[in-house]
This record gives C-alpha cells, structure tokens and sequence, in this order.
C-alpha cells in the first residue's frame, strides 16, 4: 500500500458549501416557485473591464503570430505587470518597491497555501478564528501546530497577539469574512511584535481595494519595520473580477530579515513556470487607465450593494460588522440562535442564502456572512426581505 499523507487523510471535509447547496436544494425542491436571493456566494458577478477585455484579446492574437509568439515568460512574471503593480499599488500609499520584491502568480490562494512552504515542518503557525480557511488548511495538511487567535465582537474582530511562540502568523484585513480592516494602530502592533519576537507575517490583502474608511493601511508595507518582517499577497479577483482569469502577486521584500526574499524566488523557480502572458497583459490592463478606472468602478458597484444591506440590517435592529471596507457584512444571530440556525430560519423565511459563521471557525458560531456581490437588484431584495425584521 502506497504511504499517503495521513494529515491530508485526516482532515475533516470542508463540508460548509455543500451542505449549504444540500439545504438550499431541499428548500427549492419545497417552493419551486420562490426567489432565491444568493448573498451567500464569495464570487464576484460582474463582467471584466473593457479594457482588460481588449488586452487579453490583443495578448492572445500576439501568441497567434510567429514574430510576437511568447513562450515560457520569466517565473516571477513579465516585467511590465512588476512595475504596473509596483506604480498602482504600492507608490500612491508611499511604499517603494523594486522589481526583485514583486512575484506574480495565479492567485492569491495558491500563494496564501505556499507561503508556508517556506518555514521549517516543525514551525508554528498562528490563525485567526474566524478566517478564510486556506491558511488552516495548509498547515494541517502539512501537519504543523497551528495556534488560533480568537476574534470577538468585543474588539471589533481584530485578533489578539498570540500567547505562545509561533513562527509565522496570517494576517488578512479586510477581513473575510468579518469585514473588518485593521487601523493604523493595529497593524502597527503585529509588525512590532512581529520585529521583537522574530515572527513572520502573511499578510493577505485580497481586499484592499475596498477600503473606504480612513485611517487603515492598504499595506502593511505602510508600517514602519514591515518590511523586515513581512510578506503581502494581493489579487486581481476582487479588486478586476478575475475570480475565472486568476492572477495575484506577492511581495517578499528584499529586506525580509529571514531570507524569505531568495527562499520564495527559489521556491518559484523549483515549482513554477509563471502565469500565462495573456493574463499578465490583462492584469496590466486592470492596472493601467482606462482599465483601471473602469474596475474600481464594479468595485463601487459592490459597496452600494454592502452600504445597502448595511442600512436594511441595521433598521431591522441587527449588530453589524463590516460592509464598509469589505464587501462582506457580519450579522450577529438573533436570539442566541447559531449561524446554521439562523441561515435555516433566513432561507425558509425569506428565501435568503448567506454563510454561517461557524464554516470560518468555531469563533464564528452565533454569526453570518451576508455578500454584497450579488446584483443590485437581488441585493435590494434581500434589504426590503431583511429591514422586514
Ligand atoms: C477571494 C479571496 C482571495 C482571492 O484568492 P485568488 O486565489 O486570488 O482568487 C484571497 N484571500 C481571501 C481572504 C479571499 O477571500
């Protein structure tokens, strides 16, 4: 019998979608003829940019000529999407980078999964509680110690530093599935503790490009210190749309006091061939005016979905989190009822799917995610539904 991984074996299944889609099933096949209002999905729903649209058809037609044919591209990505991301994203909010820290991939998942790939087997991990469950995931499967970080309600959802030793920690602001950005302040206290006790941060900023309040870094290279310590992942999926296209990047800053700079380019070079040039065009575009411009505005798009699921929670009298720097909202449950509680009594009541809290950790029982990624109109459906009480 051939060894396989028995951490791998051993994991629970994630069966938070599924038995989602298994009760939302059984409920259409009760009321075939109601609405069903999705605020479940973590998918974006609107099309691609124009533009990005026109670079990924130019980008394909030059692959179909033999004088602009590209094969292979460099591991850590063409050089034009480096410096676009380096000029969009990092120079306005007065980080300097240069090419060498930047290393693009398909998708901030993979990368998020890898990250920990870097550190020794037998290295802690630390996670936030509730989290978006790859971190977690990762780890167990390469079967490390994993210490949780509890978030409560009573500090906005901000995790607390860790009790014990720990290596690395993740870190993800926005948060999913809380909704909530770290300040100034408190991304400062992570990097402190990061520089004093020698602890890695990942810090997965996938949502960055919905941050509206003021007084929250949209990186955690604005810090001072971060860069020794610190490494960030983005993505292209929900600040462009391109969730199907798949394109992110991390930075590993040459500075990163634990070589993780040359230990991630190594890594690269071992597992990776890069990201299709047609994609990179297309993420440059997503970078570039008008294509830019273009998606910020399906990024706004979202936020008066979330501003009026925010209004219709808080009218019907709900405690709510986030939807002001992320397109998720957190709901407390109603009458000490658990997350799977309240998505039965949403769903057969209102015809409204979200995601029980309990799916992202165990300290997110008594609590649900509702999406602002539906449309419009499904979203002021599911307010008029809601502010209903
Ligand atoms: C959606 C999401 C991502 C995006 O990952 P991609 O692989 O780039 O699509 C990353 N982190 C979090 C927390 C997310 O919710």
């Amino acid at each position: 019998m051939a060894a396989v991984n028995a951490h791998l074996a051993a994991m629970y299944e994630s069966y938070l979608f599924s038995e989602v889609d298994r009760r939302v099933q059984a409920y259409r096949a009760e009321n075939p003829q109601k609405r069903l209002l999705r605020l479940g999905i973590g998918d974006v729903s609107r099309p691609l940019a124009p533009a990005v649209v026109d670079a990924l058809v130019g980008a394909a037609e030059e692959m179909g000529q033999a004088q602009s044919f590209r094969g292979y591209g460099p591991t850590r990505g063409y050089p034009f999407l480096l410096q676009a991301i380096i000029e969009r994203e990092y120079e306005p909010v007065g980080v300097k980078l240069s090419q060498e820290d930047v290393f693009v991939s398909d998708g901030a998942k993979t990368d998020m999964a890898a990250l920990q790939e870097l550190f020794a087997p037998d290295a802690v991990a630390a996670v936030c509680d509730p989290v978006y469950p790859v971190y977690t995931d990762a780890n167990r499967m390469a079967g490390r110690k994993i210490v949780l970080l509890p978030c409560s309600q009573e500090d906005g959802f901000c995790p607390p530093l860790p009790r014990e030793r720990v290596d690395f920690l993740y870190l993800c602001s926005p948060n999913n599935p809380t909704g909530a950005a770290l300040t100034y302040a408190q991304a400062a206290r992570f990097v402190d503790y990061a520089l004093e006790n020698g602890v890695a941060l990942l810090f997965d900023a996938a949502y960055s490009a919905y941050i509206s309040e003021s007084g929250r870094p949209k990186s955690i290279f604005e810090i001072q210190g971060a860069k020794e310590v610190a490494v960030e992942t983005g993505s292209f999926s929900k600040s462009a749309g391109f969730t199907g296209l798949r394109c992110a990047w991390t930075v590993v800053p040459r500075e990163n006091r634990f070589g993780l700079n040359a230990l991630w380019a190594r890594r690269a070079a071992a597992k990776m061939n890069g990201v299709s040039y047609p994609v990179q065009r297309a993420a440059q575009a997503a970078l570039e005016t008008p294509g830019w411009e273009q998606s910020r505005e399906n990024v706004r798009y979202y936020m008066e979905n979330a501003k009026i699921l925010l209004g219709a929670a808080e009218k019907a009298g709900f405690c709510t989190w986030g939807g002001k720097d992320a397109p998720y909202l957190w709901v407390k449950c109603p009458d000490g009822m658990s997350g799977w509680e309240w998505f039965d009594v949403l769903l057969q009541n209102k015809g409204m799917i979200c995601t029980p809290g309990e799916g992202f950790g165990s300290c997110g029982k008594g609590f649900v995610r509702f999406s602002a990624f539906a449309s419009r109109e499904e979203t002021q459906e599911a307010a008029a539904r809601l502010s209903e009480g």
